[in-house]
């Protein structure tokens, strides 16, 4: 999400520490005992936040991360949450690039990560941009616990096959799997602000959920 640049955005997220992490790398390792949860979940990509928070409420024993890379839609992230009063306890947002996030999370600390209608970088040449690109799987791979999963949602139905393509050339387990995921109502999972404009327009959400483990006992 590329949003025009709010004047307002840096003094808010600068004001709101307590949800808007500064130095997120301050709290490697140490995530569960920050939010007080056993299940560790972080969004790359978050946009304006309506689903972390969402999310969040529904799930209160969890704890939440939400990442975004532009600063003004993380500010309207921070601004809807504290507006709604949702509790920041455990739910935490960093408004940086998520390439770096290896410096923030220990090896095996995130328990689920989500991504949602991530940007599709359509040319060929930026496919690597893509958070479910080789690269980023190498990340996930070491920032999730042995049980841990990748949950992605988009409307793009070529992100998507290269994503399975991707996931699955990397060794990763499919645990669940859709091609119209909203056919059926789905309670348990809160709807983007994205996913909310193409379920208007009637376009189909896919969506899968990918483990990472089990690939060595298959090899075994
Ligand atoms: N998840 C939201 C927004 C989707 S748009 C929704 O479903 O409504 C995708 C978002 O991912 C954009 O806001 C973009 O800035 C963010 N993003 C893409 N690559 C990123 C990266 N490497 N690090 C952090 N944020 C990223």
């Amino acid at each position: 999400m590329r949003m025009r640049k709010k004047k307002w955005a840096e003094p808010y997220l600068e004001a709101h520490p307590e949800l808007v992490l500064a130095d997120p790398s301050v709290y490697k390792g140490k995530w569960k005992e920050l939010l007080q949860c056993d299940v560790l979940h972080v969004e790359i990509g978050m946009g304006k936040g309506g689903y972390i928070a969402a999310m969040a409420e529904q799930y209160p024993e969890e704890g939440w991360i939400g990442i975004e890379r532009d600063r003004s839609a993380a500010a309207v992230a921070a601004r809807h949450i504290i507006d709604q009063g949702i509790s920041r306890q455990h739910l935490k947002l960093i408004a940086i690039e998520a390439e770096n996030m290896e410096e923030w999370f220990a090896p095996q600390e995130i328990d689920i990560i989500h991504l949602n209608f991530s940007d599709p970088w359509p040319k060929k040449k930026t496919h690597k941009r893509r958070l479910s690109s080789e690269r980023f799987l190498g990340i996930y791979r070491k920032v999730l616990n042995e049980n841990g999963e990748v949950r992605m949602k988009t409307d793009n139905k070529d992100l998507f096959e290269d994503s399975v393509t991707c996931f699955s050339n990397d060794g990763w387990i499919f645990d669940t799997f859709s091609v119209d995921y909203r056919r059926i109502e789905h309670p348990e999972d809160a709807i983007t602000e994205y996913e909310a404009k193409f379920m208007e327009a009637g376009q189909p959400i896919y969506r899968f959920t990918a483990v990472k483990e089990r690939r060595a006992k298959i090899r075994e």
